[in-house]
């Protein structure tokens, strides 16, 4: 059995506006080990999400995936059937979203809708989903009478436990989390991520984390991928990354992440805007806001260069010429 779950090769990810195009995620390739993290960082409007959205197939209109493949256990996901694809989703591969709200329906109780996944997924019948429901729930610190409550009447913390235990009933391989504690606070984040860091351990589930935060990815991650205007411009282990980050947008990005810089330092912003993606520049997508910008990097597309075993990063500073 391979070691690799998720590779993930030339994928191109596109809305088409009547403005124009928007490439969104242009061109990436990244690979996902069982049992490892890896995080996908960068800022808002980098292509994060589409990835995500990518791999389950659930891009919305007006997105479309242009070309590429994307590699699960050898099968090309872009290839299969929709009834094939039906089937992975949630079983194989699920998703946790930023916003509860989004999976929660407000007039079901919310172990119904998980139910309703093992009726269809597993041929359970009700009593033995619901006494499921509530072993799950119960691993994830939710009392197991809440299977039967509301959404609204659950806590931001138990809903987003909530969207956890929908992710893993069906035991998936990958669990896809975008943003999953943005909307917490700071203690409840902390718990969150215990439990990804328990199903990561326990299960050997592998996890893609989507994240701006990077000072959660230091804790969490064991590799990292650095998205910027819908390219990754740089991958490597955590430690590569936090140690010895070689992109000028990676390492703008560590000084600006407040829980990982002394308390007395001026918190760094890096200068300018992400591009609109629409327009974006030539050459180096990362140019009008690099200190370090050649003429090169003006016109010309870096190539993504491996600067040491797994750490690869998309920069004519490292390329040999
Ligand atoms: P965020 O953290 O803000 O969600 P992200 O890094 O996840 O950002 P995406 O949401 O994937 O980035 O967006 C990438 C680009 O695609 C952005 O330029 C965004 O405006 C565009 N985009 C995303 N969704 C749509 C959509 N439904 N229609 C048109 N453009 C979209
Ligand atoms: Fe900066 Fe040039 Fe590297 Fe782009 S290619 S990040 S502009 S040095």
């Amino acid at each position: 059995m391979s070691d690799v779950l998720l590779s993930i090769r030339d994928l191109c990810v596109y809305y088409f506006l009547t403005e124009g195009i928007v490439r969104a995620v242009d061109n990436v390739s990244l690979d996902l080990r069982r049992g490892d993290v890896l995080a996908v960082v960068g800022e808002s409007g980098s292509g994060k999400s589409t990835l995500g959205y990518s791999i389950l197939r659930l891009v919305p209109p007006p997105g479309k995936i242009v070309r590429g493949s994307i590699l699960f256990e050898g099968i090309d996901l872009l290839k299969l059937p929709e009834e094939a694809m039906r089937r992975i989703r949630g079983a194989e591969i699920s998703m946790v979203f930023q916003d509860p709200s989004v999976v929660l329906n407000p007039v079901m109780r919310v172990g119904e809708h998980i139910v309703e996944m093992l009726k269809y997924h597993r041929g359970m019948d009700e009593e033995e989903a619901w006494k499921l429901v509530e072993d799950v729930f119960e691993s994830l610190g939710i009392p197991r009478d809440r299977a039967r409550d509301y959404p609204h009447q659950l806590s931001g913390g138990m809903k987003q436990r909530v969207v956890i235990a929908t992710a893993i009933v069906l035991r998936p391989k990958l669990i896809i989390a975008d943003e999953p504690t943005t909307a917490l606070d700071v203690i409840t984040q902390d718990q969150i991520l215990d439990i990804f860091r328990d199903l990561r351990d326990r299960y050997r589930v592998s996890i893609m984390l989507i994240i701006h935060d990077l000072s959660i990815v230091a804790d969490l991650a064991d590799r990292v991928v650095v998205m910027y205007a819908g390219k990754v411009v740089e991958e490597g282990s955590v430690e590569q990354i936090f140690y010895n980050p070689l992109h000028p947008y990676t390492r703008g990005l560590l000084m600006c992440t407040p829980r990982l810089i002394s308390n007395d330092a001026n918190l760094y912003s890096i200068p300018g805007e992400p591009p609109d993606l629409l327009n974006p520049p030539p050459g180096c997508r990362f140019h009008p806001r690099c200190g370090l910008c050649m003429d090169t990097c003006k016109k010309e597309e870096p190539p993504m260069i491996e600067v040491e075993p797994g750490h690869r990063v998309m920069c004519w500073l490292y390329a040999k010429r």
